[in-house]
């Protein structure tokens, strides 16, 4: 050793700290310890370069070594005299190293001592090469569990110290990430994982955090192989998981308390109490397992709300379905998702097709009795909620069928539904009825002509008190064939038999004319009829006679029903589309209760004021037919006690 001089020995440090150098000359700076450190579980995966015994610095034989056959110097950690003075008594190990092992046993070149001594190896195999001298009979316990250990074979001292040079050598010890690092990645990792997960179904979570999982262990296998970076990537996959399991308690915890809403929503629309209500009220979402009967309460709620909705859908079932009446529901979007047989058999005979509602409508305008189109269907079904119309088919025998429209909304969305009812029976009646009526009306207006014009001419020719009862005959017969008709007009117009000679007519002359009629009528009762009529205005294309009796029926309402020197106004006025008629006055006006009846044939108001007022109840009836008739319509507006105006309106 003396004569070789590049020779190194170990230090031996006995009972922990005594330190014991080589009984052979050798310099200190060719010495080291050989102390390997073994993890928990046995292996040896790093080496402490220096130790620190009695504030006495000793280097490992390998970082020694490593000196010496680089020239270069081994960087030690510097420690302050505090620490120095803390450990007396101890061992300070410093410069931990993560050996990068080559392979296991036998990665090395190693050849038997005996061999040597024998001269098998002459000293030039050994030049340039590094040397390291060791036991490895079995039985010295020299046997080391590496990370490559495999078939039982472990590795000695000395392979393990050739593994340590070697790592020195080429510099490419292990690094940990460190733990800072570690954690921040790891809480990055999670929060960004929380985030995600709280967007998307579990399903989904699951295959992300999977794909996550092997995403972050090849990084680790990259890191590890090819840059020699360790970051015990076992965190990250458990991060992963766990906040997988709390972003699902969450979403849980959503979802219940989602179900316990609606349980609140649809309570007051059960048609039973509820017989499991314990937890009905509670809002507590997963934490609904801490009441007395946990959270399988929710779920036994749940199941007795569907049971009162099954009933419920059967009930509807039942009630629509039926073969008593039709039902045909239109979405929002306009498509149809309920229709019953027997409204697809009425249909299906006249060829409306019921799939869409723009269909459905744009064909059974031509089916209806009143008078519309498919612009106006539409609108009115939109704006009002509840409209009715009446289906007449012509067949064997006519049918007719009464189509009420209604919408309602369910969770914000609007239907539109069909009732359809088989009126037949009752149109047949009213037809009948109408019909008697005619006849009789016909049978009388003769006879009645006659009675007027005699009783005129006695009532001119007679005196004194006779005379006066032939005028009140006279009278009575004239409000008599006046009644028979405009009984007799409408029912013209309602059978389709009332003539039209529809011409271009200019207003202003006519609202003049008719004002001028009504003055004698007026004058009688002290009230002044005034006209409010624009410079000129567009002709409209209407029946002349026809629309002049209307106006002039309104005026005579009006009349009537005011008391003494009030005024009555007709106004003609342009509006956009439209050419108006207004007949307002300041008179009684209409009760409340009656305003949607005084159209009916022969409805009279019961009010205060008109009751002794003698009528038919039959003039509106017929405005309206003949207004309609010529394709206008009429509105009005009234207030009881204030007076009304009724509205003639052409379109242009
Ligand atoms: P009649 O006038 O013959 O009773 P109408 O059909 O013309 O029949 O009118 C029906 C009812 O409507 C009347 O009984 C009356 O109560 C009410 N009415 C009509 N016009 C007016 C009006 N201008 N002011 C107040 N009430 C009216």
């Amino acid at each position: 050793i003396k004569k070789h001089g590049n020779v190194f020995l170990p230090i031996l440090i006995e009972d922990g700290k005594r330190i014991k150098y080589p009984p052979f000359h050798c310099p200190l700076e060719h010495t080291g310890h050989i102390h390997i450190e073994q993890d928990v579980d046995g292996i040896v995966r790093s080496v402490y370069h220096t130790l620190i015994v009695d504030n006495i610095t000793i280097p490992s034989i390998t970082s020694a070594l490593y000196e010496f056959i680089t020239g270069k110097s081994f960087k030690r950690e510097r420690i302050n005299t505090d620490q120095t003075t803390k450990i007396k008594d101890k061992i300070l190990q410093l410069d931990r190293m993560r050996i990068n092992y080559v392979g296991g046993h036998g990665s090395f070149d190693s050849v038997s001592f005996i061999d040597v001594i024998d001269g098998i190896y002459p000293p030039s195999f050994f030049k340039n090469r590094i040397a390291l001298i060791g036991l490895s009979a079995t039985g010295t316990f020299d046997f080391m569990l590496t990370p490559f250990l495999k078939d039982r074979l472990g590795m000695t001292g000395v392979e393990v110290h050739a593994n340590i040079l070697n790592t020195l050598i080429l510099d490419n010890a292990i690094i940990d990430i460190q733990v800072w690092l570690r954690w921040l990645i790891a809480i990055v990792i999670g929060m960004g994982c929380f985030i995600i997960f709280m967007m998307i179904d579990e399903k989904r979570a699951a295959y992300i955090g999977l794909l996550f999982i092997v995403s972050i262990m090849a990084i680790s296998y990259f890191l590890f192989t090819r840059l020699n970076l360790w970051s015990a990537p076992a965190i990250y996959p458990i991060i992963i998981f766990i906040i997988f399991i709390t972003s699902y308690i969450c979403k849980f915890d959503d979802a219940v308390k989602l179900l316990q809403e609606t349980y609140l929503a649809l309570e007051s629309k059960l048609r039973w109490k509820l017989s499991e209500r314990e937890g009905f009220h509670s809002r507590k979402g997963i934490l609904s397992i801490f009441t007395k009967k946990g959270i399988y309460m929710q779920a036994k709620i749940l199941t007795e709300i569907g049971r009162q909705l099954s009933f419920e859908k059967e009930l509807s079932d039942r009630a629509l379905m039926s073969d008593i009446q039709g039902v045909l529901i239109f979405d929002n979007k306009g498509n149809n998702i309920i229709v019953n047989d027997f409204a697809l058999d009425i249909f299906k005979a006249i060829h409306v097709e019921t799939t869409s509602m723009d269909g459905f409508l744009y064909k059974i305008v031509d089916h209806l009795m009143e008078k519309t189109d498919y612009e106006t269907i539409k609108r009115t079904i939109f704006e009002e909620n509840r409209v009715t119309y009446t289906l007449a088919i012509n067949g064997k025998k006519k049918r007719f069928y009464k189509i009420d429209f209604s919408s309602f909304d369910v969770n914000d969305v609007s239907y539109i539904l069909l009732l359809i009812t088989d009126i037949t029976r009752v149109k047949e009646l009213e037809l009948l009825k109408s019909h008697i009526i005619s006849v009789v009306s016909h049978e009388l207006k003769s006879p009645m002509t006659s009675i007027q014009g005699f009783s005129e001419i006695l009532s001119k020719n007679l005196s004194g008190k006779m005379q006066n009862f032939a005028a009140i005959i006279n009278r009575e017969s004239e409000r008599l064939v006046r009644f028979l008709n405009t009984f007799l007009d409408i029912t013209r117009i309602e059978e389709g038999r009332q003539p039209l000679r529809i011409e271009s007519i200019n207003l202003i002359n006519l609202v003049q004319e008719v004002a001028h009629a009504l003055k004698p009528l007026g004058d009688a009762s002290k009230i002044y009829i005034h006209t409010e009529l624009p410079q000129s205005i567009e002709n409209i294309m209407a029946d002349k006679d026809l629309i002049k009796q209307c106006i002039f029926n309104l005026g005579e309402n009006a009349i009537k029903y005011s008391p003494p020197e009030r005024d009555v106004i007709i106004r003609l006025g342009d509006e956009k589309d439209n050419i108006k008629i207004d007949v307002i006055d300041h008179g009684y006006g209409i009760k409340e209760e009656d305003l949607g009846r005084i159209f009916d044939k022969f409805f009279r108001s019961t009010s205060e004021y008109t009751k002794n007022i003698k009528g038919s109840g039959l003039g509106l009836t017929f405005v309206k037919e003949a207004i309609e008739l010529q394709g206008g319509k009429l509105t009005f507006t009234s207030k009881y006690g204030e007076g009304s105006t009724f509205s003639i309106i052409f379109p242009k």
